[in-house]
């Protein structure tokens, strides 16, 4: 039987898996990729770490997917995180898990995965063309027939989108898979920003530029309710704020209307109002004649007592001991909600995730072919889907690379 023709454009992680996938069901498989080299994006992630996926069942996979989690069932189903951890474990890449179940390479060195996935596809004979930018997707009738290079043009049985999204632009997803997906026929969810750090308008952000705080109550509020609540680190920047919460956070805002947007930390989060004064008051009798503004220190680190300070409006140089019961709940207050506005998330540059990308309607999400042009297949994060941190983007991105792999090498799936 005639081998089945494949290109996969985008030699990212959701493409590498496509090809790999395809050449090991016998197909002949040409990766195209821009860059002159593969997996530029995946060289950045997890810190250089890379948190390749996170050991954990399907339905916790699901439960972290923030946009269409249902679409992704049969992809999860046939490729999850353990036959991805399996994966690549034979494929002789060691690696560990750590805390929330993040799995990293025990090298702590993404450029091991990006080395693991190049040998492979080496092995396979998948050739891979590099430098080459893939213009446009010509189709017929509905029908997949082939891409455009520079100066010319390559037949195929089949097409895998794997361009990725348009974050981090440096690294080479630039958006263009959305322009094939619109060119054919497709229609592309608005995209933005997610994983994200946001600007916030309040001035004292900047003097507490690099402070970090850890078991902090984080929450966002869409001005009536709750958006996101959760314990953990953030982080003050000279534009506003980052780190973990905070970029999960940035999620819930993303696509959507921040103008009424509120945030509020609470530093105390293990007290109560009442076991916090207590707290204070135990404080404040350990140095009754001292001044307010020295009697904050076993509390809260020092970076953050002058804006506390400032902000529950007591004289710093009071006496700790004329300080009143009311100026002392103003400052529980202040501690348990330290109140920011979030003015803007930060641009495409600082996104770990763009939200939004090719309908999931337009897709069938038990092959990812595309249901408008036959032989035309999606995978990663061109696709509108996006999920938390800790793994989960780059599973998405493995499991529609297999999925679409397997499918557009296998066509009576
Ligand atoms: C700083 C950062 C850290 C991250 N850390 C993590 C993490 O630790 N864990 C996690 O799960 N997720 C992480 N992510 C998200 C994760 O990197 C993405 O979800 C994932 O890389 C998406 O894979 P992809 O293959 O769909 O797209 P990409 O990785 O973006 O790959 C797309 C590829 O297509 C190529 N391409 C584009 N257009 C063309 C064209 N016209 N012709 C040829 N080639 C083309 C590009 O050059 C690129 O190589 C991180 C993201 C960032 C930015």
């Amino acid at each position: 039987m005639k081998k089945r023709n494949i290109i996969v454009i985008g030699g990212g992680a959701a493409g590498m898996m496509a090809a790999l996938t395809a050449a090991d069901a016998d197909a002949c498989v040409t990766l195209i990729e821009k860059n002159e080299k593969l997996g530029k994006k995946l060289y950045i992630t997890g810190k250089g770490r890379c948190n390749i996926t996170n050991d954990s069942d399907i339905q916790n996979l699901l439960f972290h997917v923030m946009s269409n989690p249902k679409f992704l069932y049969s992809a999860f189903n046939t490729f999850d995180s353990k036959k991805l951890i399996d994966f690549f474990q034979n494929k002789g890449l060691n690696l560990k898990t750590e805390r929330g179940h993040r799995v990293f390479p025990v090298s702590d060195k993404s450029s091991d995965v990006i080395k693991t996935l190049k040998n492979a596809l080496e092995e396979r004979n998948v050739k891979i063309y590099y430098n080459t930018e893939v213009e446009k997707i010509n189709t017929k009738d509905g029908v997949f027939k082939s891409v455009s290079i520079k100066n010319k043009t390559l037949n195929a049985d089949a097409v895998i989108i794997a361009t990725g999204g348009i974050s981090y632009p440096s690294t080479g997803s630039t958006g263009d898979g959305y322009r094939f997906a619109t060119d054919t026929g497709h229609k592309i969810k608005d995209t933005s920003p997610s994983l994200v750090p946001f600007n916030i308008k309040e001035d004292f952000v900047k003097e507490l530029q690099g402070l970090s705080l850890r078991n902090v109550e984080f929450s966002l509020s869409d001005g009536k309710k709750i958006l996101y609540r959760e314990i953990g680190e953030m982080l003050f920047t000279h534009f506003g704020i980052s780190g973990p919460l905070v970029l999960t956070a940035s999620s819930y805002a993303s696509g959507r209307d921040i103008s009424n947007m509120k945030m509020a930390v609470d530093l105390k989060p293990g007290l109560t109002k009442q076991q916090l004064d207590e707290r204070i008051l135990r404080d404040f009798s350990e140095c009754k004649n001292g001044l307010f503004k020295n009697s904050l220190g076993r509390l809260l680190p020092g970076k953050l007592i002058p804006v506390i300070i400032k902000l529950s409006s007591i004289d710093g140089d009071k006496k700790v001991n004329s300080i009143t019961k009311q100026e002392r709940m103003r400052l529980v207050d202040i501690l348990k909600r330290l109140v920011m506005t979030p003015i803007s998330l930060r641009g495409f540059n600082e996104a770990v995730i763009t939200k939004g990308g090719v309908i999931v309607k337009e897709i069938n999400p038990s092959t990812m072919e595309s249901k408008k042009v036959k032989g035309m297949y999606f995978a990663g994060e061109v696709i509108d889907t996006d999920a938390m941190t800790g793994g989960y983007n780059l599973q998405i991105a493995w499991s529609t690379g297999y999925l679409a792999g397997l499918s557009a090498a296998v066509t009576d799936m």
